[in-house]
């Protein structure tokens, strides 16, 4: 078994791959532009590599993931925009499916609908999403406080962070406009948030028959002040939560297989 973690900007690798050096090394790979990052995390096989921003970044990375290192499972970590009624700037969304929502082949296809592949949502696989909600939990409870300074926390207004699950919409547009996220809402009321990968890495996934989940850390409310402070957001809550929340994740599958060969 080896997961495949990707990500759209730098700081969300960047402390993974450090972990990743000091408890395995690493073996780098340089395909297409992008480091491959080969190695362990928390006795575990993984490849960590920056997928750049955009869907057909991430389609491309999730694809030589899959046939060029044989991942067996794809977890996207990222940022997105909250689109969805109460999903606040430091809140995390779990994708449970994912839909593209600048698809349009109308009048051919059906609005948003992938030709030939005769749909337009993307289900993430249910038991890896269930494993990356239970490590998100653990981080809320026991380590965003001591992860995100309180004086960052103040200056983004982030008080207790809460987990939605449900419809993520990606595009290839940074969506910073009230009108622009309400035609996305129209078209798909249940959306809790957009992005711009998570859809492609979904298709691609789906292609292959590999497990995949998308776990998102919203930076902004997609409206006019969505370019706010990202390198502030990056560098001072998103790179602490996907580190911090894939370390849960990791240590719970060591304690997991532990447990499985005791057993
Ligand atoms: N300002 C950044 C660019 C961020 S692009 C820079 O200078 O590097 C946006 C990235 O964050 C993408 O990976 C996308 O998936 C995610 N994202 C966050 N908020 C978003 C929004 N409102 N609309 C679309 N994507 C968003």
């Amino acid at each position: 078994m080896t997961i495949g973690i990707l990500a759209a900007m730098h700081d969300e690798v960047a402390d993974l791959i450090g972990a990743m050096i000091k408890q395995s090394g690493n073996q780098v790979h340089r395909i297409g532009m992008r480091d491959y990052h080969v190695g362990k995390l928390d006795g575990q096989s993984c490849v960590v590599v920056l997928a750049r921003i955009g869907k057909v970044a991430a389609a491309a990375t999730a694809v030589t993931l899959i046939r060029e290192f044989d991942v067996t499972e794809v977890i996207f970590t990222g940022l997105a925009g909250g689109i969805g009624r109460d999903v606040a700037i430091g809140n995390i969304v779990i994708a449970d499916r994912s839909v593209q929502h600048d698809m349009d082949v109308r009048p051919l296809f059906p609005h948003h609908e992938i030709p030939l592949l005769g749909r337009s949502e993307f289900a993430t696989d249910i038991a890896l999403s269930a494993e990356l909600k239970v490590a998100t939990e653990l981080f809320l409870k026991e380590d965003f406080q001591q992860s995100v300074a309180p004086e960052v926390r103040e200056a983004f207004g982030i008080k207790q962070p809460v987990l939605h699950i449900g419809l993520i919409a990606s595009g290839d547009q940074f969506v910073a406009d009230v009108e622009r996220a309400n035609g996305i809402l129209a078209d798909f009321p249940q959306a809790l948030a957009v992005e711009m990968e998570g859809a492609a890495v979904a298709q691609i996934c789906f292609e292959y028959d590999v497990p995949c989940a998308i776990l998102r850390t919203i930076s902004d409310r997609a409206d006019a002040s969505a370019h706010g402070d990202f390198g502030a957001f990056l560098a001072g809550v998103a790179s602490h939560y996907s580190a911090g929340v894939l370390r849960r994740f990791f240590s719970g599958r060591r304690d997991e297989e532990q447990i499985n060969r005791r057993g």
